[in-house]
């Protein structure tokens, strides 16, 4: 008897299973890396010279900032504009065209639009540094505003967990998205692999998952072995643009306001 059954599901069983393969398929899981800080070192081209679908962080007024998006842009990747922002520390290794939380709006918008047009190629941004100005409701609200201007989107590299520039972006309704995974605050070759493997258990588990790097020697020798790893998975190394439509339907929902209960709070909320 149950062998008849098996034998007798087995072409529908095949059915549904080719049915599903092009679904399947369509939801391969997909990445993003970007490569920050990239414009002060003649070394920065070896990321450059990286194969595959990279996403450039640039730093406006670097002394490579125009030949390395550029280089970028002739082989086909994405650039985005590395924008400095006002940390809690080390401001001084911020640059030229650094944004502070107490400058006033002119002073802002003026300072964003100069550093937007010295990258040239772009498609969004992203923040270097930042953990105070990522912060700091008002001055976002103006940063966003000039971004919307340009159609740009915003990746949030979340230098600190109580950044609420995404909220600002989504507020603004750009194109919005944060970092999941820093490969390499540390640069030997098992917190590199360890943290890639990270990024992989969420790119499994969300569909999508978004990391950033930097242009270090080792980094970009571990990066130029990823493919392998990528096959083996069947996740897909893509343009951080590609993953948009997804990230901000995501961070739109986290915004939406919660459902209006008829009941009662129990008990007055602490304040
Ligand atoms: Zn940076």
């Amino acid at each position: 008897m149950q062998t008849f059954f098996c034998a007798k599901l087995m072409p529908v069983v095949g059915f549904l299973l080719t049915l599903m393969t092009p679904l399947v398929n369509a939801a391969n899981p997909k990445i993003a890396v970007v490569i920050d800080d990239i414009g002060y070192r003649s070394s920065d081209q070896d990321a450059l010279a990286l194969s595959g679908q990279f996403t450039f962080a640039i730093i406006p007024f670097a002394p490579l900032t125009q030949k390395l998006a550029k280089a970028a842009h002739d082989s086909r990747r994405e650039v985005i504009v590395h924008l400095p922002m006002e940390a809690f520390s080390n401001n001084h290794l911020l640059g030229k065209g650094a944004l502070f939380a107490d400058m006033d709006e002119t002073t802002i918008r003026t300072t964003i639009r100069k550093s937007l047009d010295n990258v040239p190629h772009i498609s969004g941004i992203n923040n270097h540094m930042g953990s105070k100005f990522t912060t700091t409701a008002q001055p976002l609200s103006w940063l966003m505003d000039e971004l919307k201007q340009r159609s740009l989107y915003f990746l949030d590299s979340r230098t600190t967990p109580q950044s609420i520039a995404e909220q600002s972006a989504v507020d603004y309704g750009l194109e919005t998205a944060h970092r999941h995974v820093f490969l390499d605050n540390q640069l030997d070759h098992d917190y590199l692999n360890a943290q890639f493997d990270k990024l992989l258990t969420i790119a499994h588990a969300n569909s999508y998952a978004i990391a950033i790097a930097h242009p270090h020697p080792q980094t970009i020798a571990f990066l130029n072995n990823i493919s392998d790893k990528l096959k083996q998975h069947n996740i897909e190394l893509v343009p951080l643009s590609t993953l948009l439509p997804m990230t901000t339907a995501k961070a739109e929902r986290r915004q939406a306001p919660a459902p209006i209960s008829n009941e009662q709070p129990k008990q007055a909320a602490p304040q």
